[in-house]
């Protein structure tokens, strides 16, 4: 009774995907809940950081990253 389009499986996890969202609802599809699609997006901003297109408007990451960078060699 399963058509290929229903046989998806989590990418985070593997477990079958969540249902289908009523129409005008929400389904966290492809993954099989709102944790393993959370956990997937957290993926996916950290690869975006650490591309170093740091050539942004907003200081405040800049200043936090070199503050860490700054601890870290204090640690060494
Ligand atoms: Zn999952």
């Amino acid at each position: 009774m399963t058509s290929p389009a229903d046989s998806l499986t989590c990418p985070t996890c593997g477990a079958p995907a969540a249902a289908r969202a009523e129409k005008g609802g929400r389904s966290p599809r492809p993954f099989c809940s709102r944790r393993c699609a959370d956990i997937d997006l957290g993926r996916w901003f950290q690869e975006s950081y650490a591309i170093p297109a740091v050539e942004s408007a907003d200081d405040t990451i800049v200043e936090s990253l070199a503050a860490v960078k700054a601890h870290s060699e204090e640690d060494i």
